[in-house]
């Protein structure tokens, strides 16, 4: 039997940003996260910045050099203990900010795991219709970042197929009134703006301290 929620208190409350890879989320999530009351979480900078000797390291190395997920209940673990982890050292502040996930949930299962841990009060969905635009940012970024997994166009094709097969279905874990959809092509200054617009009444909802401030 699986184990019952936590009760809303004792879960991180949540902001998702939802996108296919190239979308922006890495980008709006760290303009975020440099916002007072906001903090930011990318899934892939936490497996990034794995040891890659470890027995961690070297599973995520395995399979996201192939443009694949690491498998969830890995995944949900690592992300649990992490942000534990930040909390105990005071970096975030579950009671004063709202947290920003990107790059996790990324599948259904995944999605479930995760909602003994969150509270998910509004998922922004960064769509892009135009895949080419998506493409050239990716490539970009392999070039500045220099990552292994955007350099190759086959990799780049892999991740958006699993984009579409396995995260794009964990839109439906939620339910319509908190998703969003906010379009990706334009610049991050607009971008940002729009995403402002909705959090920011999330914030001050949830959290006393920005109320009215
Ligand atoms: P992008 O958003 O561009 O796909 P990320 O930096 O978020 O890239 O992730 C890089 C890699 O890390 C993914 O291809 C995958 O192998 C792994 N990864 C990140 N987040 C998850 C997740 N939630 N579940 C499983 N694997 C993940």
């Amino acid at each position: 039997m699986a184990d019952a929620i936590l009760p809303d208190h004792d879960r991180y409350k949540s902001v998702l940003l939802f996108g296919a890879p190239g979308a922006g989320k890495g980008t709006q999530g760290a303009i975020l996260g440099r916002i007072p009351g906001f903090y930011h979480t990318s899934c892939g900078d936490v497996f990034r910045n794995i040891d890659i000797h470890s027995e961690l390291g070297r599973v995520f190395y395995e399979y996201s050099s192939r443009g694949e997920l690491v498998p969830d209940e890995i995944t949900v673990r690592m992300w649990a203990q992490t942000i534990h982890a930040r909390t105990v050292l005071g970096d975030y502040k579950p009671h004063d900010d709202l947290l920003i996930l990107d790059g996790i949930p990324r599948t259904l299962h995944q999605a479930e795991l995760m909602d003994d841990h969150i509270e998910v009060l509004q998922v922004i969905h960064l769509i892009c219709r135009d895949h080419d635009a998506m493409f050239q940012r990716l490539r970009r970024r392999a070039l500045k970042q220099n990552r292994f997994d955007d350099a190759d166009e086959k990799v780049i094709r892999q991740r958006w197929q699993v984009y579409e097969q396995e995260t794009f279905p964990v839109l439906s874990h939620y339910p319509d009134e908190l998703i969003v959809e906010i379009d990706s092509i334009g610049s991050p200054g607009a971008i940002l703006h729009q995403i402002l617009n909705q959090v920011v009444p999330v914030q001050n909802t949830h959290f006393a301290a920005f109320a009215g401030a």
